[in-house]
């Protein structure tokens, strides 16, 4: 007989509310080993006592048959001398000492809990709340450590008996699930009319409400973080409406589709995609059309942002349509997200016909999170449901811990501590003093969440973005260091870190604007980067961006500056300006603004260029939303149009006078954009040989762009060089907070 021992095994990681409990209670009797499980704010801790071979086999099985959600970063393993425990049994959490603990994102339905969704006999059936250890909210209904329901949102329910018992049975699959909830005594829903009057309550709410979506109608429906808009996507009448009250013009709206095969219907999704679609995260993923939806769902593009249902109020909706669902986020256009019941009939009720409320409170905001396949890899355009708050590893420790603000578009911001980034869910565009409070609000959500307390603040060195002033503020307040990063320093950084590297690369940072460190607007950068620093080698050929912000908007007010700089005065014979739309008068306005530099600020910027390009083809002259004819142009592109157009590197400068001289004389848009995107990958090319680095980083919003990215790598990897992209932050400045922690860490 082997000797009996007794183990301390402490485990950190992502091992609360995903059945890990259970798991070890059932691991432990199997084995006939006596001790104790508990959640600690670290983790899990552990105690087993028992014959020797036994507890070589309980920590083997504790890796191998760990629940699918658990996630174990470490485990520490004590022998103790034997204390004489009698049994195996499950203690309450310790609620003291410093919050280590991984919070999981919110996780899609499971397929068993669906199974009893829509089982008749089943006591949940079509209960749009229905959860278990292996799926459900979590990061939007947590109030603080450890994950324990009086803890969550969930606290206001009180479990039933029937509920009561499967939350105590360790053997059973909702073993202190904590939203775990039935019709009996969880949450339910109501509907309300946009003035605020209860039209009905649970199953009779949602009955109505899918009558007023077979009409056309538009519901506001409260989801997991936060509200969706849902309309019918085949109904262009619908869809319309929904894009008149929402005074959201030509941006393209997510499309729920109740499974894979109706996505199959309407869209091309590759088995990538299938398989991003079906992931538990459950993203928003980029598609190709197939059969039109409603035309004003995705107006000129010819991808749609697909996704499937996530929780069970969305299966159940979509289950009972006949066709998919615009699923856009309750806001008004640039406002975050809306969260609350009351929030809701406030804000939302002058786009919607009724409001599905329901009583479940969302603790904290959190989008939808956008996939999208680039250069073969899934890329996330927006990080934030299904994924945040989940670390991202850093290839460096930190010294201290550090709060990255992130930029001003597309924000994100991270908490840094030793090797790890807790990058927060999507913030949005801080613009205005309702963007910037729910920023700030959420800083303040997410530090204390995890008790943290900065000692160095990170931020961009734009001076003014709001986030780089609030970070002046808060470091002052607080009396912390502020490091100012340069923003495509910190996005090469971005794609460094996820990909582990800290030796020297060449980043090749491309997007709309940037601080730049001599005060232009860089956004074409080429920059041999390292952990200590950057220099900036190469970049585009400085342009003026006529009318500053309003050049941003009017892709031709680019297109005129590119010719003013290459042409001077004789720009007007060259061009017909009644394809831009512009009287003589204003043209010549632009001229004088170009001339005399009035409010109109140099830039490098390769998004930019991709605009100059759309108004220089045609295509648009004016945009609805950002990124618009970068996305046109990559629809258009075509894989099989080989050449690219000329251009010229000299002392640090890529010019591009040569390449638009070119394609003034191409006539076919096709063949002129397909051209464009190889031109930027041989510029590319031409100057990772000249430099010679073998690793090449690449990142910024342009790096959205599939065809370029493909082309990039392929030209490069061709000669050798080892190409590296983004799969877990975004290439957009979603990802910047990243970076800017890897810059903090030799601070
Ligand atoms: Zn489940
Ligand atoms: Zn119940
Ligand atoms: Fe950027």
């Amino acid at each position: 007989m082997s000797r009996v021992k007794r183990l301390r095994i402490e485990l950190k990681g992502a091992v609360q509310g995903v059945g890990f409990r259970p798991f070890v209670y059932r691991t432990a009797e199997e084995l006939g080993l006596k001790g104790f499980v508990m959640n600690d704010s670290r983790g899990v801790l552990i105690e087993v006592e028992g014959e020797e071979e036994h507890l070589e086999r309980f920590l083997i099985d504790l890796n191998l048959k760990k629940p699918p959600l658990a996630h174990l970063f470490s485990q520490g393993v004590d022998e103790l001398p034997p204390a004489g425990y009698k049994n195996f049994e499950i203690r309450e959490s310790e609620e003291e000492g410093r919050k280590e603990v991984f919070i999981l994102p919110d996780i899609a339905t499971c397929d068993e809990c669906l199974r009893e969704l829509f089982d008749t006999s089943d006591r949940r059936y079509l209960y749009p709340f229905i959860n278990c250890t292996n799926c459900g909210p979590r990061f939007t209904i947590i109030e603080k450590l450890p994950y324990d329901r009086p803890n969550t949102t969930m606290k206001v329910f009180e479990m039933c008996p029937d509920c009561e018992r499967e939350y105590r049975d360790p053997l059973n699959r909702r073993f202190h699930a904590q939203p775990n909830a039935c019709p009996v005594c969880g949450p339910w829903l109501s509907l309300y009319t946009p003035s605020g009057e209860l039209i009905a309550q649970r199953q009779k709410a949602l009955e109505l409400s899918l009558k007023m979506l077979k009409e056309g109608k538009i519901l506001a429906v409260k989801g997991i973080g936060g509200f969706h808009l849902l309309c019918d996507a085949t109904s262009e009448e619908a869809v319309k409406k929904l894009r008149e009250r929402k005074r959201r013009q030509g941006k393209p709206f997510a499309v729920m589709f109740r499974d894979l095969s109706q996505v199959e219907e309407y869209a091309k999704p590759t088995e990538l995609e299938k398989a991003l679609l079906l992931s538990p995260e459950r993203p928003i993923v980029l598609v190709r059309k197939k059969k039109e939806l409603a035309p004003s769902v995705a107006p000129g593009l010819k991808r749609v942002g697909a996704f499937l249902p996530y929780s069970p109020l969305h299966h159940i909706i979509l289950r009972n349509l006949p066709f998919p669902v615009v699923a856009t986020s309750g806001n008004l256009s640039d406002e975050p997200i809306v969260k609350d019941n009351e929030e809701a009939l406030e804000r939302l009720s002058e786009f919607t016909d009724a409001l599905l409320l329901h009583n479940r409170e969302i603790r904290r905001r959190c989008d939808d999170s956008v996939v999208k396949v680039i250069g073969g890899s899934p890329t996330p355009l927006r990080r934030s449901r299904g994924y945040a708050p989940m670390p991202v590893g850093l290839p460096v420790k930190l010294s201290k811990r550090v709060l990255a603000v992130g930029g001003m578009l597309k924000n994100t911001f991270a908490l840094g501590m030793e090797d790890r980034a807790i990058l927060s869910q999507h913030i949005g565009d801080i613009e205005n003093l309702t963007t910037l409070s729910a920023f700030v609000e959420a800083v303040y959500d997410l530090m204390g969440l995890y008790e943290f307390s900065p000692e160095l603040v990170v931020c961009d060195l734009h001076p003014r973005y709001e986030t780089t002033r609030w970070a002046e503020e808060f470091a002052k307040e607080r009396g912390i260091p502020l490091l100012k990063v340069q923003h495509h320093y910190a996005h090469v950084l971005s794609c460094m870190a996820e990909n582990r590297l800290t030796e020297e690369v060449l980043g090749v940072a491309w997007d709309g604007t940037g601080y730049g460190d001599d005060g232009t607007l860089w956004g074409g950068e080429f920059l041999l980067a390292s952990m200590s620093g950057y220099r900036r080698v190469f970049h585009f050929r400085n342009f003026r961006l006529i009318g500053g912000e309003k050049a941003v908007k009017e892709p031709r007010r680019v297109f005129l500056s590119i010719l003013f700089h290459i042409f001077g005065r004789d720009a007007f014979g060259v061009i017909d300006l009644k394809r831009t739309g512009l009287k003589e008068k204003e043209a010549e306005n632009l001229y004088i603004a170009w001339e005399k530099g009035i409010n109109s600020p140099l830039s490098s910027s390769v998004g930019r260029l991709f605009d100059c390009v759309s108004s220089l083809l045609g295509i648009r002259q004016q945009l609805s939303y950002e990124g618009q004819a970068a996305m046109m142009l990559e629809d258009l592109y075509d894989p099989f149009v080989k050449g690219y157009y000329p251009f010229e590197l000299r002392d640090g400068e890529i010019d591009w006078a040569p390449l638009f001289l070119a394609m003034l004389e191409e006539k076919d848009p096709r063949l002129a954009s397909s051209r464009f995107i190889n031109t930027l990958a041989q510029i590319t090319l031409r100057v990772a040989t000249e430099l010679g680095t073998r690793k090449v980083c690449l990142s910024g919003g342009v790096m959205q762009n599939d065809p370029l990215v493909s082309r990039i790598k392929e030209s490069l990897e061709d000669k050798g060089f080892k190409v590296y992209t983004h799969r877990r932050v975004p290439p957009n400045d979603g990802g910047l907070s990243l970076g800017q922690l890897m810059a903090g860490a030799l601070y």
